[in-house]
């Protein structure tokens, strides 16, 4: 066993559909132009993907709730070194990876980034497995993991066929869909039209709504009115959040922090509203611990390892 799954029954309360990659880093030396090389900074070496990463956002916030521990991921590896220390790293923090699919003579999802003194970053992605899953891989992996009760969040860093075939099984199982339509891309309306949550950035947003780029209470009130029933929560970085609803129409302010890192401010958000929609708490609850766990995950170094407990967003103060 991997990492606890339904062991009671009931259907998973997260599953995560998603990239699982490796994240080598240099970090501290100047970028370098094409062609050149660029000799100096710092190696490290972190579990990465949004999908690994909004995994263990949501396992973080269950932990010590009702529904500690029931979180899966569905993914995929490469049968190399890199895959299997990620699947020992999820498993660690208590996902379930019996579904992850490894893949022979596939390698692993790799992303190699530079970063310099002063942020700024470039980063080259090859997806290898992740690439490789396909629809009928993700409904065989999720018929037995969702129900009712159960929530489904997926990323756009796998192919879309895969996703589109997970949101149909969970809105079959009548399990709720968070889609976070990470990064950037084109969405099919079928895609969008299943989802139950949707939670862009200010860049996604604009991607999906073209037509209102730059002005997010417009855009968002163009998506609600394809359907009434969706949730819509737009993340703004340091202004907050925008969440729009049949329930629901404000900002929420974030939190007052000196961030020292913002990578993996938004898989913590999903993972924290993941995990609270999970525990049957209201969209606005749901929405304020997402945003709290963006803003504490800014305070480290490293978007996994970022990752706020329940404790700790349970704790940290309401912004004034
Ligand atoms: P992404 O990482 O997908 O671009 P955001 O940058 O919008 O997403 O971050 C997600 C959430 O994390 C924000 O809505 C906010 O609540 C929190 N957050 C991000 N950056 C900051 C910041 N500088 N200060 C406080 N909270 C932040």
């Amino acid at each position: 066993m991997t990492g606890a799954g339904p062991a009671d029954g009931r259907g998973c309360a997260v599953v995560v559909l998603g990239a699982i990659n490796i994240d080598m880093m240099v970090s501290g030396a100047p970028l370098p132009a094409p062609g050149e090389t660029v000799v100096g900074g710092t190696f490290t070496m972190h579990q990465g993907g949004k999908g690994g990463n909004q995994a263990v956002a949501v396992a973080r916030a269950l932990r010590g709730g009702p529904r500690e521990g029931s979180v899966a991921i569905v993914g995929a590896v490469g049968d190399d070194a890199f895959g299997r220390q990620a699947l020992e790293s999820l498993g660690g923090e208590g996902v379930g990876c019996d579904s992850v699919l490894v893949r022979p003579g596939i390698a692993t999802g790799t992303a190699l980034i530079a970063v310099d003194a002063t942020g700024e970053n470039q980063i080259a992605v090859a997806p290898g497995a992740n690439q490789t899953l396909t629809a009928t891989d993700v409904e065989a992996a999720l018929a037995s993991l969702l129900d009712r009760g159960s929530v489904l969040l997926a990323s756009l860093e796998v192919p879309i066929d895969a996703v589109l075939a997970a949101a149909f099984v969970a809105r079959q199982a009548g399990a709720r869909f968070i889609l976070n339509p990470a990064p950037a891309r084109d969405v099919p309306a079928a895609l969008l039209r299943m989802a139950t949550h949707l939670t862009p950035n200010q860049v996604e947003l604009d991607r999906l709504v073209p037509a209102l780029a730059g002005d997010p209470d417009r855009a968002v009130r163009h998506l609600a009115a394809v359907d009434r029933e969706l949730r819509v929560a737009v993340t703004l970085g340091a202004r907050g959040v925008l969440a729009f609803g049949p329930d629901l129409d404000r900002t929420f302010r974030a939190l007052e922090v000196e961030p020292v890192d913002t990578v993996g401010a938004g898989d913590a958000f999903n993972g924290a509203l993941a995990a609270a929609l999970a525990e049957e708490r209201p969209f606005v609850e749901a929405v304020r611990r997402g945003r709290t766990a963006g803003g504490l995950a800014t305070l480290r170094h490293g978007a996994r390892e970022g990752m706020p407990t329940r404790v700790e967003i349970d704790r940290a103060p309401e912004p004034r």
